[in-house]
């Protein structure tokens, strides 16, 4: 491992992408308090950029500028900070320490998995700014003790992922999806979200459905069939807890999408156009609308968190 030279070294930078759920299938709670999941994830061309660089041995610091930066905690909760600490806990502790700025545009608490990429792109930064000697598995096994959507955050691609949806195989996908997002005015508690499918669902299965028609067309590159094969299982939860949901999923599939979802535990809603100009079509026209807080046209797969300068 490397000494500093100086508390001033460069600033290490990371890229993190955001991510849908092309199918969220959800299980019955387990005594230990989560749901078996079997997902496929897919990362998005929606990205926040985490740098960091060299501080007093110990401190940890965070700013966060860009998208709904007042949403997001700009103290030791922050899971940036959270990461950088459990690598500097293990690697180096009162040895290390680190300045974090974070510039989001992953919406904050909309079901992207944005604080997931944020402490995929720390765990990253730091390991490449204080020099360890991390693998990639190493750094997803730090990923997965801060939240189950981090190790695919590392990842990147597209993926199905089961146990806490840490459990990641990449999958074949053909082809680039063009993708229209909603954004949502308000957040949403993934526990909350959770809580409300438990509800709903006194009697979830514990042996999940493998989402083969979500994974058969992406291998075949057909978007109308993946299109047709979206599914949550957390969808009716999210609508129930913010009705408005139905009508912006519903307004989508009128406007022309091959396909709607809400992502993750929501509240953003995902759009499958056919190519590129139906994107743009469905973009004007959902904005047009007035539903929602914005409309981001974005495409997937892309990479997961990658060093931007080193
Ligand atoms: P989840 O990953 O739980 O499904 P999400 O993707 O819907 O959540 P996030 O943007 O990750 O939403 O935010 C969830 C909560 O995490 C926020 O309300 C925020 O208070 C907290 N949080 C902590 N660190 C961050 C971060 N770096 N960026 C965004 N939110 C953060």
């Amino acid at each position: 491992m490397a000494t500093p030279l100086a508390p001033e070294a460069d600033w290490i930078r990371v890229r993190v992408s955001g991510k849908i759920n092309l199918a969220l299938r959800v299980g019955a709670v387990r005594p230990n308090g989560y749901h078996p999941l079997a997902t496929v994830f897919q990362s998005v061309s929606l990205f926040d950029e985490v740098g960091v660089r060299w501080d007093e041995p110990g401190r940890f610091t965070v700013s966060v500028a860009g998208d709904q930066a007042d949403l997001v905690p700009s103290d030791g909760n922050n899971l940036a900070v959270k990461a950088a600490k459990l690598l500097a806990d293990h690697y180096g502790p009162h040895r290390l320490g680190a300045e974090i700025t974070i510039r989001k545009t992953i919406p904050v608490a909309g079901g992207m998995a944005g604080g997931s990429a944020d402490a995929a792109g720390a765990l990253l930064a730091c390991s490449v700014l204080w020099d360890l000697d991390t693998s990639p598995d190493d750094l997803r096994g730090f990923g997965a003790k801060l939240g189950a959507d981090v190790p695919f955050q590392l990842m990147g691609g597209t993926a199905f992922g089961t146990g806490r949806g840490d459990q990641l195989v990449p999958v074949l996908s053909r082809g680039s999806y063009h993708w229209v997002l909603a954004l949502s005015e308000d957040e949403l508690s993934t526990p909350a979200v959770f809580r409300r499918f438990d509800e709903f669902n006194p009697e979830a299965p514990d042996d999940l459905p493998l989402p083969n028609e979500v994974m058969n067309a992406l291998v075949a590159g057909d978007a109308v069939a993946l299109g047709d094969a979206l599914i949550n299982d957390l969808e009716p939860a999210a609508a129930s807890m913010r009705p408005g949901l139905v009508r912006v999923l519903e307004t989508g599939r009128e406007l022309g999408a091959l396909g709607a979802v809400v992502s993750g535990a929501g509240p953003t809603c995902a759009f499958l156009a056919a190519n590129e100009a139906a994107a743009v079509d469905l973009s004007v026209q959902l904005s047009s609308e007035g539903l929602c807080r914005a409309v981001r046209r974005v495409t997937g797969p892309v990479p997961g968190a990658r060093l931007i300068t080193a």
